[in-house]
């Protein structure tokens, strides 16, 4: 691998290891954790450390601080949550540097764990402010950073830190990159990518990157209607859809780029119409030429669509997705992302895709479809996904190279 792993850091008995994890779990009013995946997937990389003798120091970010003393974003409320998925007693200090945090360090037990109070304390961690920096890995031999979903930020913790001290990417750091390599950078071919989701302005960067590495691009939910009326659908229109009349320049250079690299792009066939943006709401599927000028609106794609894109997937090794195929929180218009969420994960199971996919809304779509456990990968890291699908390097990943 061309990143440091823990299999580079030598021998770690007797040495402080401070573990930059992603922490940043939800929380209800009373501070109780409503999803713990983030501690869980967190905790191999801490036992490991131990059962190598380390001594682990685990620091992250939570929320959105208003600065020092924000209490609703103090990482005091995932203690319990963290001891009993790591089986060990979890010591909370109140601060992230200074000498509390010496201090607790050489008190520490040997089969103890010490939880730093919320690294957004400070406004130097945003900022990557070396001298926080110094102080946070002051009291630490060696530096394991594990939190890939904030690999795209250069905060003290994710790149100066790292440089501080000799350091090495956390297990769930190394399954991330060593998946999304698998994805893009190194994909089995036929490569298709399958992007959703509201609209072409806020996915620029991404569609213009994967135009030139894919071999099929699926564009559906709201931002392939402006494609569609780029392409001179003329049913499609602002009055009932998400059409984005300045963008239909840049989606046919998008276009263009494409048939110059040879990927082909697959838009929808049949769209699904509503006549109301509510669960349930009468509706109809209508081949292209047949959608209502107005008084309907299109909130998924057809079965006709799902045919084609489905024997697109057959043809295909490798898939990436981000984006629901449709408004996938009401049904029926989580249909298309379901039926064509579940022909990935049949693929994926028989051994013939490798699929990847991530960023934001396409996890909750992802396990609303029931697939989360069947693809070979679904990434929890929002932005850093994203950035990555964009063809961006991520600044906390960068800084781990041999
Ligand atoms: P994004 O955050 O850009 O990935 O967009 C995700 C959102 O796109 C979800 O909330 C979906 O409901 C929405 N979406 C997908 N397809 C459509 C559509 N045809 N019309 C309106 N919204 C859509």
């Amino acid at each position: 691998m061309e990143y440091k792993t823990i299999d580079d850091l030598g021998d770690l008995k007797g040495k402080v290891v401070m573990l930059r994890a992603d922490l940043n779990v939800p929380m209800d009013e009373n501070f109780n954790v409503t999803n713990t995946a983030r501690i869980d997937r967190t905790v191999p990389t801490i036992k490991e450390l131990m059962s190598k003798g380390a001594k682990v120091v685990v620091t992250s970010h939570l929320g959105r601080p208003e600065g020092k003393g924000d209490m609703a974003n103090s990482l005091s409320h995932i203690t319990k949550d963290l001891q009993k998925a790591l089986g060990k007693p979890v010591v909370f200090v109140d601060d992230c540097i200074g000498p509390h945090v010496s201090e607790a360090i050489k008190n520490m037990k040997q089969d103890e764990v010490l939880l730093l109070e919320n690294l957004r304390f400070y406004k130097e961690e945003k900022k990557g402010d070396e001298n926080f920096a110094k102080e946070l890995v002051a009291p630490v031999d060696v530096y394991v950073s594990d939190a890939f979903s904030t690999a795209h930020r250069d905060h003290a913790s994710m790149v100066a830190a790292v440089k501080m001290r000799p350091s090495a990417m956390g297990r769930l750091m190394e399954e991330e990159v060593n998946a999304l390599s698998k994805g893009l950078n190194d994909p089995k071919r036929p490569l298709i990518a399958i992007v959703g989701g509201s609209k072409v302005s806020t996915k620029l960067d991404l569609l213009n990157n994967l135009v030139k590495k894919v071999d099929k691009l699926v564009i559906s939910g709201g931002m392939a209607h402006t494609f569609m009326k780029a392409k001179g659908i003329d049913t499609v229109n602002e009055a009932n859809s998400l059409v984005q009349m300045d963008m239909l320049d840049t989606a046919k250079e998008i276009m263009k780029t494409a048939e110059a690299n040879k990927c082909e792009i697959v838009l929808p066939l049949d769209v699904v119409v509503s006549k109301e943006f509510k669960p349930n709401a009468e509706h109809k599927t209508v081949d292209l030429e047949h959608i209502p000028a107005e008084g309907w609106s299109l909130l998924d794609v057809g079965e006709k669509t799902i045919a084609a894109i489905n024997a697109k997937l057959d043809e295909c090794k490798t898939l990436v997705w981000n984006g629901p195929l449709g408004v996938f929180e009401m049904k029926p218009f989580d249909n298309a992302t379901n039926k064509v969420a579940e022909h990935a994960a049949e693929l994926t199971q028989a051994g013939k895709l490798m699929s990847v996919a991530g960023g934001g809304d396409t996890v909750s779509a992802l396990a609303n479809a029931g697939v989360e456990k069947k693809f070979s990968y679904i990434s929890t890291a929002g932005g850093a996904f994203l950035e990555w699908m964009e063809g961006k390097e991520l600044p906390g990943v960068v800084v781990l190279k041999k």
